[in-house]
């Protein structure tokens, strides 16, 4: 009897513990947050109150993880999992991902389950929840109550999507996805102050771009310019920054990098651009869609991002004059001492 009790006493007592991590996080999430960050908490929220250790949450098409969930086939599973649930707007569980009939020809060698959820509003699934676990686990905790929990963070996720969204558009260029030029010049500024050995800063103009809308057609240069951005998104490291800066200019910052570097990324980019099988080449100058680009690196914090700017431009007007088609460069040691 006392037995009893003291297990009823202790089963309320973990509700209640349950119920105050969900309101903490009820009230992390109801701020302002990126997508990201509210992914970030849905995992956490997992992990304090399931002791969940793999688990995965898509929001937008974006997948946020928690654990060591990278393996092709597993994101495979995940998918076709996931499309089912599409189909069924509640969630399901695979018992064993090594030897589910939807799963069979994966060959995965993990034997956990797997549980996904789906997060819906308006009868619309706007989150995927992933849950990863031995057999055993998944079917302790309360799939009920997880179930219940992420059913009440629908209107958190819209807030989240809509924050997301407007602060995106205010920084980045419609056209390109690009940074656009203001929020890219406050990335510069940042950069300026921040960078411990060198700072390299690329200027980028396409050659004869007005003979290309001349004879195209604006609507095909408006392609070129997008076909453009996804080649220099191509060609850059994550960490660098990419901005439109004005109609066929484009401007990227190169944290931490030499001039010698820079250079030879300037020349890998320039080649591709050239190489790159552009709708209507043949109607440029040599038959070929080309860029110019100016390169400028600074050891110096001294300098101001005008100065900058200004210098990489020139550099930019260097190579127009000199020909098109290619790259020239210069470094700032001190605020007085360039070298060409
Ligand atoms: P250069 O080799 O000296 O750079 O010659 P250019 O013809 O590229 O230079 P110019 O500055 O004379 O022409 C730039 C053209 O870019 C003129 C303008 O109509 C066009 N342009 C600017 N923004 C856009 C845009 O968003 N879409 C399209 N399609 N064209 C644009
Ligand atoms: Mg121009
Ligand atoms: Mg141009």
């Amino acid at each position: 009897m006392e037995e009893e009790l003291n297990k009823k006493i202790e089963e309320y007592e973990y509700q209640i513990k349950l119920m105050s991590i969900f309101q903490d996080f009820l009230i992390d999430i109801t701020k302002k947050l990126e997508i990201k960050e509210l992914a970030e908490n849905i995992l956490k929220f997992l992990n304090e109150s399931f002791k969940i250790e793999n688990c995965s949450v898509i929001i937008n098409r974006q997948r946020y993880l928690l654990g060591n969930l990278k393996d092709e086939k597993l994101i495979e599973s995940e998918n076709r999992i996931i499309k089912e649930v599409y189909k069924i707007n509640i969630p399901y569980i695979v018992k064993n991902l090594k030897n589910d009939t939807i799963l069979f020809d994966l060959k995965n060698t993990s034997e956990e389950s797997l549980l996904v959820i789906p997060i819906i509003n308006d009868n619309k699934i706007i989150t995927y929840v992933n849950i990863y676990d031995k057999p055993e686990n998944i079917h302790k905790k309360d799939v009920k109550l997880i179930n219940y929990f992420l059913s009440k963070i629908n209107y958190a996720i819209l807030n989240s999507l809509e924050y997301t969204s407007v602060k995106d558009k205010s920084i980045t260029d419609a056209l390109t996805g690009l940074y656009n030029r203001n929020y890219f010049i406050e990335k510069l500024k940042n950069e300026s102050m921040n960078f411990k050995k060198y700072l390299s800063l690329i200027m980028i103009d396409i050659d004869h771009f007005k003979n290309y809308n001349d004879k195209n057609g604006h609507q095909a240069g408006d392609y070129l310019l997008k076909e453009l951005a996804v080649l220099l998104k191509n060609n850059f490291r994550t960490n660098d920054i990419i901005g439109r800066y004005g109609g066929e200019e484009f401007i990227i910052i190169l944290p931490e990098t030499d001039n010698e570097t820079g250079m030879q990324v300037c020349e890998r980019l320039r080649k591709s651009v050239e190489n790159y099988n552009f709708k209507f080449k043949e109607n440029q100058p040599n038959k070929l869609v080309t860029i110019s680009i100016g390169l400028i690196t600074t050891v110096s914090r001294e300098i101001e991002i005008e100065d900058l700017i200004k210098e990489a431009d020139t550099n930019l007007y260097k190579s127009k004059i000199n020909g098109r088609n290619r790259a020239t460069n210069s470094i700032i040691i001190s605020k007085n001492l360039h070298l060409k």
